[in-house]
This record gives structure tokens, C-alpha cells and sequence, in this order.
């Protein structure tokens, strides 16, 4: 194996330590705990674990966690009248509204209704705005996003001129790792999946940034030597020796990249675990923009 493996179960459980000390000393000065609500609608199962795991990780730092559930037949209406109510409400200093939102649910209009200084998970529309243009700042980065970045500049602290491709176009995952690889200088190809000869490009990558959801599609031929790798794919295949029947892989052919790549993400293990540790953060940053 010529890549070294980046551990985010390590880094994430670095960042979550620095937010849970950080939250207490802002505790201890006599403000509120900050505060995390949570909207799920529907019954989506993977939705349900990742809610529950946002709520428990909160907890664990400190932060209050408030969980709110609507079936999935709420109406456009209801869902928007509960994020309008939590907006409202000053315990509330982050708004994680889960996506994907049950179809008919119009997901741009419930994210327009959180205002930017609690939208924790940076989807709404102003604060992707401002990451795309030159000079503007969000308030908040979307979480996996921003586990990307810190993973990154943990092994490259300069991107600048570093040829990156993102594999991936997504509103969540794609699009917002390219902007900010595009703000930390980078030169930037996003590929999706209308792009031709697309080994041929993501070969020409010291960066590659995956995140196409599907299993194992990026070959050890298709890496550059030495380049960075981060897989944020998380798919289930079948595998009858496991408990579950499934085992988890990314988009990224493990076995054969780890023997290209000089760094690569492991899955699960590595992406993951970040995405929370960022809406942690993320979650201090909107109590303190509140407190200020
Ligand atoms: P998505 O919304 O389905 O987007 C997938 C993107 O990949 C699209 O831009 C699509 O292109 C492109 N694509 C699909 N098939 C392709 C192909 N054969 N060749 C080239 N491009 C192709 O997915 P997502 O929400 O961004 O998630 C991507 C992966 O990351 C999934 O496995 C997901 O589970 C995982 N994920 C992980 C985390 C985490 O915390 N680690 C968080 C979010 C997502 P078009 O735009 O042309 O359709």
C-alpha cells in the first residue's frame, strides 16, 4: 500500500473534543447552551439514523438537541409554518432540516424559510450564493463540504494551483466542495455524468474528490500516482458473510487506489464522521452570531 490512510473517526473526534470544551467555557460564562433543532418528515429510514446520531452526538458536547418529526403527509405549509416557529424561537440557534424531504415537498422553500443566522447545514440559497461569488462570505459551510476541505488541508495546508477534480455535481456534496476548492485556489473540473473521457480527466488530478454514490466506480488506473484522494461515497453492497447482509464502500475501488494514491480516505471511516463534527461546530458559530 503506497497511501496513507486519513483517519476521520481521529479528526472528527479531534473536532468534536475542541467544540464540547468550547461549549462549556460558553456555558460557563453564564450563556445558554446552544441549541439544535431537528425536522424530519416522513419515514425514511437512513433519514431516521441520521438524526438520531446528529441528536446524540449534540448532546455529548453539550449542545441542546430538540427534535421535531412530521408524517410524510405534511403539507408544504406545515412544514414551513414548524421551521418559521423554530426560526422564531430563541433556544433555537441551528435549523437541520433532514433532506431528502418526501416528494411534493418543495425543499428550496423550506430551506428559504430558515434565516441564514441559524441555517447550520449552509443549504440556504443566500449562503451558496455567497460561497460562489468573489468577495462574500457564508455564515455557514455545509458540513460534508466542510469535512472535505478540513481533511484536505490537513495533508496539502496550500491548495493554491493544485489541479482538483470533483467527481459530482450534487446541491449537498459536488457543487460546494468545488466552490471552496475554487476559494482556496484551486483549478477546479467538475465532472458528472454527462462528462466524456471521464478516466482520462480524473487522472490528471492531485486532488480527486469523489462523490457520485456509486460503488467502487474510480479504478486504481484511473489515479494519478501520488495523488490525494478523498471518498465521500457511503454504498451498501450485497455481502451474505456479513451480519446485515451488506458491507458499506465508496466510490473509490479501495483496494486497488490505495495502492496509486499517496493519501485516500477510507470507507466507512472517513468522510463520515466528519459531516457531524461540522454541524457541531457549525451549530457554536450560529449561538455565538447570536450572542454577539
Ligand atoms: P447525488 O445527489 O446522487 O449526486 C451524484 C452526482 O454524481 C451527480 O452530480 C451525478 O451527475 C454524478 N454521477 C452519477 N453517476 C455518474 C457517473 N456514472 N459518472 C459521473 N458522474 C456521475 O449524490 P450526493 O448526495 O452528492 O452523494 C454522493 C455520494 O456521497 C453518495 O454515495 C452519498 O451517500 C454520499 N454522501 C456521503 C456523505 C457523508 O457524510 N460522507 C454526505 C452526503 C452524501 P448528474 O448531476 O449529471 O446527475
Amino acid at each position: 500500500m503506497t497511501a496513507q490512510l486519513l483517519d476521520g473517526n481521529a479528526l472528527a473526534e479531534q473536532v468534536r473534543h475542541e467544540v464540547k470544551e468550547e461549549v462549556a467555557a460558553w456555558v460557563a460564562s453564564g450563556r445558554p447552551a446552544p441549541g439544535l433543532a431537528t425536522v424530519l418528515v416522513g419515514d425514511n429510514p437512513a433519514s431516521h439514523v441520521y438524526v438520531r446520531s446528529k441528536r446524540k452526538a449534540s448532546a455529548e458536547v453539550g449542545i441542546e438537541s430538540l427534535g421535531y418529526e412530521l408524517p410524510a403527509t405534511a403539507t408544504q405549509a406545515e412544514v414551513e409554518d414548524l421551521v418559521r416557529q423554530l426560526d422564531a424561537d430563541e433556544r433555537v440557534n441551528g435549523i437541520l432540516v433532514q433532506l431528502p424531504l418526501p416528494s411534493g415537498l418543495d425543499e428550496e422553500r423550506v430551506l428559504s424559510a430558515i434565516s441564514i443566522e441559524k441555517d447550520v447545514d449552509g443549504f440556504h440559497p443566500l449562503n451558496i450564493g455567497r460561497l460562489a461569488q468573489k468577495g462574500r462570505d457564508p455564515l455557514f459551510i455545509p458540513c460534508t463540504p466542510a469535512g472535505v476541505m478540513y481533511m484536505l488541508k490537513r495533508v496539502l495546508p496550500s491548495l493554491e494551483g493544485v489541479n482538483a477534480v470533483v467527481l459530482g455535481r450534487s446541491n449537498i456534496v459536488g457543487m460546494p466542495v468545488a466552490l471552496l476548492l475554487v476559494r482556496a485556489n484551486a483549478t477546479v473540473t467538475i465532472c458528472h455524468s454527462r462528462t466524456k473521457n471521464l478516466p482520462e480527466l480524473v487522472r490528471s488530478a492531485d486532488v480527486l474528490v469523489a462523490a457520485v454514490g456509486k460503488a467502487e466506480m474510480v479504478r486504481g488506473d484511473w489515479v494519478k500516482p501520488g495523488a490525494v484522494v478523498i471518498d465521500v461515497g457511503i454504498n451498501r453492497v450485497e455481502d451474505a458473510s456479513r451480519p446485515r447482509g451488506y458491507r458499506l464502500v465508496g466510490d473509490v475501488a479501495f483496494d486497488e487506489v490505495k495502492d496509486v494514491a499517496g493519501v485516500l480516505t477510507p470507507v466507512p471511516g472517513g468522510v463520515g464522521p466528519m459531516t457531524i463534527a461540522m454541524l457541531l461546530s457549525n451549530t457554536l458559530s450560529a449561538a455565538r452570531l447570536a450572542n454577539k
